[in-house]
């Protein structure tokens, strides 16, 4: 099939998200900061799949939300020079949703399902032998008369992103050829990402400015990028053209971030476990049942870097608040 075929599927038809438009995501390895290993092994992959005009292995990045995972899975299909096609596992309701789409793919696309720990199991059945030697089985009549039909797709690499590796079967996670953690960002290197967000957006910052909202970004470019927005409103409001450690420090206090860059939830979820389970161990639906909250948010998005920077610590029995955790002060520090 000819890539340019009319009926092939193509991002701007292609009926789940198109990425959004999003001025700040890197264009190219160079602008994408940190995650150095990742990187590395990434780029030899790609370079040895020009090399032999090869399809390259399908990859599975985890990692918490807003660590550059999409970007990053974009970044890889322009290096290779194919289309991207950006989906996610609970887009994909029904078989016939994911073979719609492998049908019609352009040779070598880069499909990207985020949250692939989500798909239902049809579907991801289904994925097994796409993935395996780009086919798939359809299946016609019912009962006795059920016959399978086998059909080629056009090859392909699945990029599959997720907060949740542990929830992905093993058939499926077996079948990813590369497998790759991303982690939380040291505030130098958001302070980077920071300082060309400023230069895209035309927002005045020094480098204290942005290592002090790299400092009390929770390690995530996403939430960087956000707190920026927040802290230039807060500047212009107040009549500076540059946003210095002090101006960041103010208005980061106005957003209910503290000074050791925990938000409202964050101390909110830390509080609980002290006042009301006495420092723990507490299982999270019980957690979630007292904040009123959904177990997979405070799993996904709460806990990983609460985990990481040592105030909670993850026992057989439950959650338990480290010496760390029980210092954390409800109003945080100022
Ligand atoms: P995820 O898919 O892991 O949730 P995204 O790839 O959507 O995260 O990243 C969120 C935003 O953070 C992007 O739009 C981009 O602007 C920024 N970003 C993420 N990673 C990086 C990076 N390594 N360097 C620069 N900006 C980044």
């Amino acid at each position: 099939m000819e890539p340019n075929e009319p009926d092939l599927l193509t991002a701007e038809e292609f009926p789940e998200e198109i990425p959004e438009a999003n001025i700040l995501r890197p264009q190219t390895f160079d602008q994408y900061v940190g995650q150095k290993e990742v990187i590395d092994s990434l780029k030899v992959a790609i370079q040895a799949t020009l090399l032999r005009q090869d399809t390259l292995d399908h990859i599975l990045l985890h990692g918490p939300p807003g660590l550059g995972k999409t970007t990053l899975a974009a970044l890889v299909a322009r290096a290779l020079g194919v289309s991207f096609l950006s989906s996610s596992g609970p887009a994909l309701e029904k078989g016939g949703d994911l073979v719609g789409i492998l049908t019609r793919i352009a040779p070598g696309t880069l499909l990207f399902i985020d949250e692939i720990h989500r798909l239902p199991r049809p579907v991801e059945e289904i994925l097994y032998s796409a993935m395996e030697d780009f086919s798939i089985d359809v299946v016609f009549d019912r009962g006795a008369a059920a016959r399978t039909f086998r059909h080629r797709i056009p090859p392909f690499t699945l990029v599959g992103a997720t907060t949740r590796a542990g929830l992905l079967s093993a058939p499926l996670r077996d079948r990813f050829g590369i497998q790759r953690d991303l982690d939380f960002y040291h505030p130098s290197d958001l302070a980077l990402i920071l300082e060309r967000s400023a230069r895209i957006l035309e927002i005045g910052i020094d480098p204290d400015g942005a290592l002090e909202i790299g400092r009390r970004s929770r390690g995530t470019p996403r939430i960087a990028n956000r707190l920026l927005k927040r802290v230039r409103d807060f500047s212009q409001v107040n009549g500076h053209r540059t946003i210095t450690r002090d101006i960041a420090h103010l208005a980061l206090k106005l957003e209910g971030i503290d000074d050791r860059g925990l938000n409202r939830v964050d101390r909110k979820f830390i509080e609980t476990i002290k006042v009301v389970y006495n420092g723990g161990p507490v299982g999270i639906e019980a957690m979630a049942a007292t904040l009123q909250m959904d177990p997979d948010t405070l799993i996904d998005v709460v806990e990983p870097f609460l985990l990481k920077e040592g105030y909670l610590a993850r026992t057989p029995a439950g959650r338990r608040l480290t010496a760390s955790g029980w210092e954390v002060l409800p109003e945080g520090l100022p």
